[in-house]
């Protein structure tokens, strides 16, 4: 019996998007879903309340950063993160496997998955490539798991599949992850080919490692931005049947990439179960990654630029810095929904931004979390009336056209 159930209730004809329902021990989300990121067992400076009023309806923990801090131990001694955070609805832990390698490989090698994943685009100063140095002193892979040290304290420590399963299970997610060997665009096929084929052992391992019947696990395929590795790696994880899919690693080096990779992996998951893209959320992606079939998304972006003063609008991102909001009565957008949009205005939130308020990471989170979580659901909406493509035209035309920017 899973713990987990998933309806498709509409496909949006000649695309692999679908809306759908996913029941889970702590609730039911319908999808195509974003999730907030909860990193430490809370999306920074927001209450569980203030995330269910803006429409969140899962979140996403992480398995090496609780493990960190405060211990798992000690959040399954609370009775789980449900219990230990106040978050009452669905979980998704990840693994640790990601933060096991960015923080070792790629904190050596200044490459981030995020940060800088499509390193020739975005228009901004672009870095010379890293070069491949010798062994990463943070992290070091074998065939049966990964030795790091801490990011904290420098202290050493090992995640193996069964260990990264037994983490996640002291702390209680509806939704776990196979613990993976996360490769990087700096490494080739060869690597890319032997680090999948112990992400493959490891996946088996971890469904083996599994002792609790109230939690589904997804099995996540890697393969970098290699066809041939990214279709091995689909087929063999649906082979295995996991609950589910999450689709991780190097996308390549463009949203083209990206794209390629979901046209190749999305057609070869079992239809039937939920697809969740790692660490991708940005408003043009949500549309090009629903139409190849992704359900679930998980991204720290709307809260990082809430924070350093990047609000999203209707019109495009708009920096409240900008000295033109200094009078400004209006809300940050005037079609938004949120809390921060009915009660504040742009001349407030730019002094509290100006002045280095907390208030102001609460009211920009709100803000942005209202506004990427709301955007999935209109487009899930827009799939069951069929005007996907209308409104995907529609937004982007607004949104890139950048009137306030
Ligand atoms: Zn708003």
């Amino acid at each position: 019996m899973s713990a987990l159930n998933f309806e498709i209730v509409h496909r949006l004809p000649g695309t692999l998007a679908r809306a759908g329902v996913l029941t889970l021990p702590h609730g039911v989300i319908e999808t195509p879903v974003f999730m907030p990121v909860g990193t430490k067992a809370t999306v920074k400076a927001m209450e569980p309340f203030e995330l269910e009023d803006l429409g969140a309806q899962i979140i996403l923990g992480n398995a090496y950063h609780l493990y960190m801090r405060p211990g798992a131990e000690l959040v399954a001694e609370f009775g789980g993160l449900h219990k230990f955070s106040g978050w009452h609805r669905p979980f998704l832990t990840d693994s640790g496997g990601f933060q096991v390698f960015s923080l070792g490989f790629g904190m050596e090698h200044g490459v981030g998955k995020i940060a800088k994943m499509f390193p020739g685009e975005g228009g901004g100063e672009q870095l010379a490539p890293p070069r491949l140095k010798t062994a990463p002193k943070l992290c070091k892979v074998d065939e049966d798991g990964v030795s790091f040290r801490s990011h904290i304290d420098g202290s050493l420590h090992r995640f193996t599949p069964a260990i990264s399963i037994q983490i996640q299970e002291q702390l209680g997610a509806d939704v776990i992850l196979a613990f993976d060997e996360c490769t990087s665009p700096l490494h080739d096929h060869a690597y890319t080919k032997a680090a999948l084929a112990r992400t493959h052992r490891w996946a088996k391992q971890s469904l083996d490692a599994k002792t609790r019947g109230d939690q589904a696990l997804f099995g996540i395929v890697q393969g970098g931005a290699y066809e041939d590795l990214r279709l091995a790696s689909a087929r063999y994880i649906d082979s295995l049947g996991f609950d589910g899919y999450a689709i991780g690693g190097s996308l390549g080096e463009s949203k083209a990439d990206m794209h390629h990779i979901l046209e190749w992996v999305c057609p070869l998951l079992a239809e039937g179960k939920p697809r969740h893209l790692l660490g991708i959320g940005e408003p043009e992606d949500l549309f090009a990654c629903i139409e190849r079939g992704v359900d679930m998304f998980d991204c720290v972006a709307p809260t990082r630029i809430a924070r350093h003063g990047s609000l999203y609008t209707q019109d495009g991102k708009v920096s409240i810095r900008n000295l033109r909001f200094r009078h400004d009565q209006g809300p940050i957008d005037a079609d938004c929904g949120c809390t921060t949009c009915k009660r504040y205005t742009r001349g407030y939130l730019r002094h509290l931004f100006l002045a280095d308020e907390l208030l102001f990471h609460r009211l920009s989170s709100i803000h942005n979390l209202y506004f990427i979580v709301n955007l999935v659901k209109q487009i899930r909406q827009s799939l069951i009336d069929e005007t996907f493509f209308e409104f995907k035209a529609a937004f982007m035309t607004r949104f890139n056209a950048k009137a306030l920017v």
